[in-house]
């Protein structure tokens, strides 16, 4: 007897290690709550081992995949002007998606209140981190040594480093082309390596997920269940309508398609809680899922995954309101102005790890006079939330990298209307070139 049985998808197998985990850690914490055998050996043994792994070999694929992809997007460019346009366009769709969803959040915070009238006092006190001025943000994008920009995970100078590498090859004629074609190499293997990654995936979510809900506070959600849900409709708001109509508007493409092939990188990034080891997982649903080229999501996806946070920027917002109300403090027109600018700003200078938002927290709380204490009231539920976020997080870059992509002639259009695209990698074109 042949099996003809479809192999599953590899969606629904994080689906499965996604919900096992789940159910695992809830298993655990109600039957095992004092075992210390199950606690050393299992919870912090077996699962914070397995996870752990599972996101040290994601990361391990974030300097490699941008910079060789990078090199190989720039050095196929036909000229630096495109480069110039194209990173434009994404800075400014970057800039303003962020923008409107911090208005969207303040506005939700506004007709939901969800901080009137608690009765919450504060238990620790913060510090606010500086905000860096424009210029050394600037400054700090370019490397003074490139090779410790990518052993210290510095994205952006990683990002700056390989567009300027990608040029010179460009214009470096023969030399140059050889060169070109290694790297188109490196980046079929490095592909490959994502590939290969992405099958152990459904366990490391389940050990993720399986750690994480054991030690999961849940009761803090319903102290601030108002805010926990005021946030969660908001960052789906967003993530599901206003990126849908974005796209529509601006390129046509069926937002549904784009939703249901993000699936994968919403995981991940759910999972992981952190952008920037969600990157590999991103690049490869934009190119071989939407359809992307490599020109350009080579460069908008990492560049994204650093400076575009819509989902951190609308905790941000909800945040800002939510301690307003509970502390009684009046924001102005001009303190939610200043919100927004100061989110957008602390967005943009933020890396994709997990937690960082509530640390920029503190700078947009500053900008405005509140209370720091009241980061200390919404952080016993910031963990799951910052899981829902950083999905809208990349979301957002997706979204974006397509309708640059296509605004660029960049976009396969069959292959994004193709359910069946990037499904099997196998069989999948990963060429930059
Ligand atoms: N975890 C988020 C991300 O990686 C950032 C944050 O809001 O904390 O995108």
């Amino acid at each position: 007897m042949t099996n003809t049985k479809k192999p599953m998808s590899l969606t629904t197998r994080v689906i499965i290690g996604m919900v096992a985990g789940i159910l695992t850690g809830f298993a655990i914490r109600s039957l095992f709550a004092e075992n210390g055998f199950v606690d050393a050996y299992i919870v912090n043994g077996l699962f914070e081992v397995g996870g752990q792994i599972f996101i040290a070999s994601l990361k391990m694929l974030v300097v490699p995949l941008v910079f060789v992809s990078l090199v190989c997007g720039t050095s196929s460019l036909k000229d630096v002007t495109t480069l110039g346009r194209l990173g434009g366009k994404t800075v400014v769709f970057y800039v303003a998606t962020t923008a409107v969803a911090i208005t969207l959040a303040l506005t939700m915070g506004t007709i939901f209140q969800p901080g009137a009238g608690a009765d919450l006092t504060a238990a620790s006190s913060f510090a606010a981190a500086e905000a860096p001025s424009l210029g050394q943000v600037i400054i700090d994008m370019f490397p003074t040594n490139p090779i410790s920009a990518m052993a210290e995970g510095k994205t952006l100078q990683v990002i700056v480093f390989a567009v300027l590498f990608g040029i010179a090859i460009s214009a470096a004629g023969e030399p140059g082309e050889r060169i070109a074609a290694v790297f188109s190499d490196l980046n079929e293997v490095i592909m490959k390596l994502v590939a290969l990654l992405m099958n152990i995936a459904p366990y490391g979510v389940f050990f993720l997920m399986a750690k994480l809900f054991t030690g999961l506070g849940l009761s803090a959600i319903f102290n601030l269940a108002e805010y926990f849900f005021v946030l969660t409709a908001t960052l789906l708001l967003h993530g599901l309508v206003t990126y849908s109509v974005m796209l529509k508007s601006f390129t046509g493409l069926s937002p549904v398609t784009f939703l249901k092939k993000m699936e994968d990188a919403v995981m991940f990034a759910f999972s992981t809680a952190s952008s920037n080891a969600t990157i590999p997982v991103t690049m490869e649903t934009a190119q071989n899922r939407l359809g992307v080229d490599n020109k350009v999501a080579s460069f908008t996806i990492p560049l994204g995954a650093t400076i575009n946070m819509d989902g951190t920027a609308i905790m941000q917002g909800v945040a800002t309101a939510f301690i307003a109300q509970a502390f009684n403090i009046d924001l102005t027109m001009g303190d939610y102005l200043t919100v927004i600018l100061t989110a957008t700003l602390a967005s943009i200078g933020t890396a994709g790890v997990p937690g960082v938002g509530l640390i920029m927290l503190a700078m947009v709380l500053n900008q405005v006079g509140l209370p720091l204490e009241g980061i200390a009231l919404i952080m016993g539920v910031d963990r799951l939330l910052d899981m829902i976020r950083t999905a809208v997080n990349i979301t957002g870059d997706s979204a974006v990298t397509c309708i640059v992509a296509k605004s660029e002639g960049a976009l396969n259009i069959d292959k994004f209307n193709d359910p069946a695209a990037g499904e099997n990698e196998e069989k999948v074109e990963l060429a930059c070139r």
